[in-house]
């Protein structure tokens, strides 16, 4: 066999994945390897990078066995990764400085509301495109700086390194010889100016950050630097990195300005194409890099939500409700439509658009009839509420989207996505291969190894399985979304 396959690493919140694809794009081996979660404190979520590490190393050992090919078909790597994830470690022994920071980790609100009074929301917002809020990467970093002991030190003198989890695996595939990112990483971390595409020395004076810790930021499609690990081929080009959400737009073939894709794992993320203008969100959406590819950035505006799949773990392992997250769709099924129970899974803190830190999750409306169903079901649609919330804003900054491009673990539930499509009020379409986000680094990877030479020729491969059109009368929509804003209104700022 000749090197014709694409291997794309997805290092996801909860689990790394491989893919292999053949020149044509098709899948033709995947793995998936989940890795342990840390909750040092409440509100404190991390992850050992060594785990991750390994993690990745077995899943790409499994999905070229699973694809009947060796590491030496492989023509080029793409990665995508969970963004925000902060990650330090020393240059020379390349052993981490602590466990990495993960973007759910709310340990830094403080020091964000401490920022906030004094009036730099405004600046970092222009230049970031961001708002001052412990989930991206800038004051996670500060915080390793502060609390592990010579950590300032030792990066002031060039010893460490900071990464978000793409740098991270870049720098370990290649044997500490790559130290970059892609610029869709790079405008999450709060230290990136989206504008001039360059780390900004005001936001690193303000956060204290030395530059010499920072990666080169490169496009999308790079190339990144060349493997030199025993589990793959001497020099694979490492040639297509994108954030998770990121990457699931460029899966959708989401490339007109305009398209919207809404994207359900552990939380949920809508991003719409906004074309060549960084787009300003009146209603506390996110500016970011959507791609750059030869040097052209295009932009997207995003709605983050923490709470999504992950509502769907909580039901299963802390409640017990369900055996399995999949098991929801046939209690809700069973159940139907609740109009008078309201779950708010603001577990940590509400995102977009409300950037609440403070907020924490309730069940409103309890009767003595509510049960399990109730709970359930309610949950489940707490997602297709949260949605709603991210579109009418999205809607009022301009972006008016005909169909939303659905992905994620969570669009196997046919009855949530026509329940979203009835809240929405517009038609949710799920594609058939909904694995958008992997695919979407593999995209990238191919593109720059000229396996696919547009946007166009994407486009046309994308299919669609099947569009849910919105069913429900506006009177009982109405209805529902007015009970969601009363429980939303309930749990602000909480405590
Ligand atoms: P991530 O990439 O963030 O790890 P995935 O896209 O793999 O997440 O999606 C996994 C999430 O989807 C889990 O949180 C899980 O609870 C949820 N999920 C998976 N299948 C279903 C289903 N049929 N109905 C509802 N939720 C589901």
């Amino acid at each position: 066999m000749s090197k014709r396959f694409i291997l794309s690493i997805d290092q996801g919140t909860s689990s790394s994945r491989a893919f292999v694809y053949d020149d044509g794009m098709n899948t033709v081996g995947t793995a998936q390897e989940e890795f342990p979660q840390i909750y040092p404190k409440s509100g404190w979520v991390e992850h050992d990078p060594e785990a991750i590490w390994a993690s990745v190393r077995h899943v790409v050992g499994l999905a070229l066995a699973d694809a009947g090919v060796t590491a030496a078909d492989i023509l080029a790597i793409g990665i995508t990764n969970q963004r925000e994830t902060t990650v330090l470690w020393d240059r020379t022994t390349g052993e981490p400085v602590m466990n990495a920071i993960v973007w759910q980790d709310r340990r830094t609100a403080k020091y964000c509301a401490e920022l906030k009074a004094a009036g730099h929301e405004a600046t970092v917002t222009e230049k970031t495109g961001l708002k001052i809020d412990p989930y991206f990467s800038g004051t996670k970093l500060k915080w390793i700086l502060d609390n592990v002991d010579g950590a300032r030190a030792r990066a002031e003198a060039g010893e460490l390194a900071f990464g978000t989890i793409d740098t991270y695996l870049v720098w370990k595939l290649s044997g500490g010889a790559a130290h970059v990112t892609d610029a869709t990483n790079a405008s999450r971390t709060l230290l990136f100016n989206i504008h001039e595409q360059a780390w900004d020395d005001d936001l690193l004076r303000l956060f204290g950050i030395p530059a010499a810790m920072l990666p080169e930021v490169l496009d999308s499609a790079a190339e990144f630097g060349t493997t030199k690990v025993d589990f793959l081929a001497a020099d694979t080009v490492i040639a297509g990195i994108a954030g998770d959400q990121q990457a699931a737009l460029i899966g959708q073939a989401g490339f007109e300005p305009g398209m919207t894709k809404s994207t359900y794992g552990t939380g949920l993320f809508a991003i719409a194409n906004t074309g060549a203008e960084a787009l300003v969100s009146r209603n506390q959406l996110l500016t970011t890099v959507a791609y750059r590819v030869a040097g052209e950035v295009t932009y997207g505006l995003e709605g983050s939500v923490f709470i999504a799949g992950s509502a769907m773990q909580w039901l299963r392992d802390e409640l017990g409700l369900i055996e399995s997250a999949p098991e929801s769709e046939a209690v809700a099924a069973r159940t139907g439509v609740v109009d008078d129970v309201y779950v708010v899974p603001a577990f940590a803190g509400l995102g977009a658009p409300y950037w609440d830190p403070d907020a924490r999750g309730a069940i409103l409306g309890l009767s003595r009839g509510s049960d399990r169903g109730t709970i359930v079901t309610a949950t489940l649609q707490s997602v297709a509420f949260q949605t709603h919330d991210l579109l009418v804003a999205m809607r009022d900054d301009g972006l008016v989207p005909d169909v939303i491009r659905v992905d994620g673990g969570m669009v196997a539930n046919d009855w949530f996505l026509q329940f979203l499509a009835d809240v929405l009020d517009t038609p949710v379409e799920r594609p058939v291969n909904a694995e958008s986000t992997v695919l979407g680094a593999a995209l990238l990877a191919a593109w720059q190894s000229g396996l696919v030479s547009s946007t166009e020729e994407i486009a046309r491969r994308w299919q669609s399985d099947r569009v849910f059109e919105p069913a429900m009368g506006a009177g009982v929509r109405t209805q529902l979304l007015a009970g969601w804003s009363d429980a939303v209104s309930r749990v602000r700022g909480a405590r």
